[in-house]
């Protein structure tokens, strides 16, 4: 047997890909298409069981070994060893009792809310319904209803992980495993299950305003205020896209830079007012506010879904004038290279503490303000240029990265997007459950 063969292949019920096959970098390949992984063999897992041939053939040749989802989080391609692809475990279950769903590896953000939804329920989800549960929750999970809910994170109840050993392990509060997996990546085992909190939620009014970027002055004031004064229940964002001069894109907007105001509300009445302030300022080219089922949620921020190469990052920040707003998105608009800005307010839940130990880090931040940018035809080093200088007007209030937020290839250090007790956290982990480095070895 060579160390690309896997130890026992009659095992796995999903498919086993060699590095040649034609096949394999599709199935490697999600949302991210930059540097993707290139395997000696990919294990396209079906249960948990394959999950444990996989990396207990990764432990047993001291291989390099990554997880593979939905792609949306990807960063540096693996070069050798095994990847395993969790899109064919995509199970949800509710149980309407104790209001929790048990998630598969590989289901995805819809999955879990269009299960929910049939009892009445929603997860603390996020912006795309194509994100992956697991790698969501496990890097925090920023929800649009986050300042009222609190972390996706502090919604977990349990998770089951094949660890680097080829061990498979339930792990709960209590656990320091545990406390790794809400929210800091611990890099340590494939996650095969999680256990989610979900809350009574049909409903909500939510919508994004488009109004043109050239109204800048009047518009950014508006919406930091109604940031700033939010009640926790009314989620704010404000975006800065340049929109292609393409056919398929409303007429209103096309080819021009927008900014794009992202409302969601479970009461309606403070979005409502905060839709009214941003209509009295400028003219509003497309969009508005309507009563939303939770499954359509996804539409609050329109992401587009075509897979794409990208670079992203971002800083936690402590507080957000009007001066320091205004510069960010006048270095987005000046920046030679197209790049996608997103502030979104934080605050209220997603600053107080989890309900035991957790691994979220920088939960005093009270915005976050993000940049990503395609790299197709832009070189990576322009990139990160246009990054750092959409950012330079709140390094002198940033705290923090939020990992989940960085994408591609873009440089990060672990100081930067980990506190140090859940550094020592993560590092206390490892060392018990992957001392070798099997994951994370690139
Ligand atoms: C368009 C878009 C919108 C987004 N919106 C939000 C948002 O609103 N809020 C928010 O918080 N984040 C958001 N994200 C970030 C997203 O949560 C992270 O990128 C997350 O890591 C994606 O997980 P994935 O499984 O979909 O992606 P993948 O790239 O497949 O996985 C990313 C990482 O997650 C980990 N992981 C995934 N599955 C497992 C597993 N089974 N076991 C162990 N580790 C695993 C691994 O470290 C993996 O490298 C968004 C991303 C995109 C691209």
């Amino acid at each position: 047997m060579t160390s690309t063969e896997i130890a026992r292949p009659s095992d796995v019920r999903g498919v086993v890909l060699r590095r040649g096959d034609a096949r394999l970098p599709g199935e490697v390949t999600g949302f991210q298409t930059a540097d993707p992984h290139r395997p000696d063999v990919v294990v396209g897992a079906r249960d948990a069981d394959d999950v444990v041939a996989a990396v207990q053939h990764a432990a047993t040749h001291d291989l390099p070994v990554a997880v593979a989802a939905t792609g949306h989080g990807h960063t540096a391609g693996l070069a050798r060893g095994v990847v395993v692809t969790t899109g064919r475990m995509r199970g949800v279950s509710v149980d309407p009792a104790s209001r929790t769903a048990r998630v598969e590896a590989g289901a995805r953000s819809a999955d879990l809310v269009a299960a929910a939804a049939e009892h009445g329920l929603a997860p603390v989800s996020g912006s795309f319904p194509g994100v992956g549960v697991v790698g969501y929750t496990l890097g925090g999970g920023l929800g649009l209803l986050g300042r009222e809910l609190g972390w996706a994170a502090d919604r977990l109840r349990a998770a089951e992980i094949v660890t680097a050993d080829g061990v498979l392990r339930r792990v709960g509060p209590g656990d320091a495993l545990f406390a790794a997996l809400r929210g800091g990546r611990p890099d340590v085992g494939v996650v095969t299950a999680l256990w989610v909190g979900l809350v009574p939620l049909g409903s909500v009014v939510g919508g994004g305003v488009f109004l043109d970027a050239a109204d800048a002055d009047r518009v950014l004031p508006v919406v930091r205020r109604i940031g700033a004064t939010a009640p926790e229940p009314l989620g704010v964002s404000l975006g800065v896209v340049p929109v292609p001069d393409l056919d398929v894109v409303p007429a209103p907007i096309r080819g021009r830079t927008v900014l794009h105001v992202r409302l969601v509300d479970t009461s309606g009445e403070a979005a409502r007012a905060a839709e009214a302030a941003v209509r009295a300022c400028a003219p509003v080219l497309l969009g508005g506010l309507a009563e939303l089922p939770w499954t359509a949620s996804g539409s609050i921020f329109g992401e587009p879904e075509a897979p794409h190469a990208y670079e992203g990052t971002n800083l936690l920040v402590s507080q957000l004038s009007d001066e320091a707003l205004a510069a960010v998105v006048g270095a987005a608009m000046a920046a030679p290279v197209g790049c996608v800005v997103d502030v979104r307010r934080l605050g209220g839940a997603l600053s107080r503490p989890a309900d035991g130990p957790d691994a979220v880090s920088f939960r005093e931040a009270a915005w976050i303000v993000r940049v990503l940018s395609s790299t197709a035809g832009a070189s990576s080093a322009s990139v990160r240029e246009a990054h750092a200088s959409v950012l330079a007007p709140v390094e002198d209030v940033r705290l923090g990265r939020m990992a989940a937020f960085v994408y591609g290839g873009s440089p990060v250090s672990a100081e930067e997007v980990l506190e140090p007790g859940v550094r020592e956290l993560l590092a206390g982990v490892r060392e018990e459950y992957d001392p070798r480095g099997l994951f994370g070895r690139g």
